[in-house]
């Protein structure tokens, strides 16, 4: 069994730390967290043993009445792989530590691709990733885009991906997020950096982005253009697009119009928390003309990279290949609609 620590327990934390539990063949050794706070009482509740992330705080814990297990350090020298799910920028300050205790880590997309060896996607580079010591699992926008990238790239090449992100203004619990009434291009310059991003995945790929911010919490929106390289047709791509398990073609007959339905989609089919681990792309918004693909697809922010760090952490121990590790993921967790 690989014995996995997780470093921050948020909104990715706490589902990184559900996905692994369900896995066959991955034990949660324990979280860390910095404040008793609901989600440091819901992890006592689901006994994932509780470790100070700061040692300064732990008189908060004993105050609040929450036994812990430990302090981060122990964690994280107890752990085959550690899942650093800590704010954006944290995760650097973090690496000493597991390089110290020699821990492979895991970082998610708000730490700098210059920190690690090597940034992750499971579709599109899991070989890389083979015995590295500091992985980095891409951002939500990057995953999404990466997944959709590869299978097109693999079949038909692909010669340019445009692609405009309509970006949520904060998840469903940031309070101080916003736009609350506006609708802002973010970055105003273009192209913005996400393209970039990709690239760190597909180091060769001609992308541009452009990126939005509106005043929505459910979903990332993208719209899409790729130029393809070899002839194809929207029905070609949408059978090879529905090959994908980690990609949704949400049937016309469903009548899913926006991410509203599809959040209610996912809450009525009991996925845990509403999530939608896969890109949803609206089947009816699919089209290609003359070698260009158009569509739009919805990125459930909290939850697709969720399946990508499960990967990931077989990846760097190198316990499964790629087809098997993402077939065990997407069985344990129950990805496909
Ligand atoms: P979050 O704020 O919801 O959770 C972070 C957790 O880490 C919190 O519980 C916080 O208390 C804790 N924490 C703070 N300082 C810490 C420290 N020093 N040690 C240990 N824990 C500490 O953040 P999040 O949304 O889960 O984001 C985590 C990472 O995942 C960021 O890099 C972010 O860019 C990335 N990410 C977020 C999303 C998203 O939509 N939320 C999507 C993809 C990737």
């Amino acid at each position: 069994m690989i014995q996995v620590g997780i470093n921050g327990y948020g909104t990715i934390g706490k589902r990184v730390a559900d996905a692994v539990r369900a896995q066959p063949d991955m034990e949660v050794v324990g979280v860390a967290k910095t404040s008793p706070n609901f989600e440091a009482e819901q992890a006592v509740k689901k006994d994932f043993p509780l470790y100070a992330a700061v040692e300064e705080r732990i008189e908060l814990f004993d105050e609040a009445g929450i036994d812990l297990a430990g302090e981060v350090e122990e964690l994280v020298e107890a752990s085959d792989v550690v899942v650093d799910t800590t704010p954006s920028g944290i995760g650097a300050q973090n690496k000493s530590m597991y390089e110290e205790y020699d821990t492979p880590a895991l970082y998610q997309g708000g730490e700098d691709a210059d920190l690690v060896d090597v940034s992750f996607n499971a579709r599109s580079n899991y070989e890389e990733a083979a015995d590295a010591d500091h992985v980095r699992v891409v951002s939500c926008n990057t995953t999404g885009l990466s997944r959709l990238i590869a299978p097109l790239e693999d079949e038909y090449g692909v010669e340019k991906v445009r692609a405009t992100l309509v970006r949520r203004g904060g998840d469903p619990a940031q309070s101080g997020r916003g736009p609350i009434n506006d609708t802002l291009p973010d970055p105003i310059t273009v192209p913005s950096h996400h393209g970039p991003d990709v690239n760190t995945i597909f180091p060769d790929l001609d992308i541009d982005t452009l990126g939005m911010k509106v005043p929505a919490t459910l979903t990332h929106t993208h719209s899409i253009n790729v130029e393809l390289t070899y002839g194809a047709d929207t029905e070609e791509v949408r059978e090879l697009l529905k090959k994908e398990s980690r990609l949704f073609v949400i049937p016309e007959r469903l009548a899913i119009d926006g991410s509203g339905k599809l959040k209610e989609f996912a809450l009525d089919s009991g996925r845990p928390r509403g999530d939608v681990w896969e890109n949803a792309i609206w089947g009816e918004s699919l089209t290609v003309e003359d070698d260009e693909l158009y569509l739009f697809q919805a990125i459930h922010q909290e939850s697709d990279v969720i399946p990508e760090n499960v990967d990931a952490i077989r990846a760097v121990t190198e316990s499964a290949d790629r087809k098997e590790s993402m077939e065990t993921t997407d069985e344990a967790l129950g990805v496909g609609f």
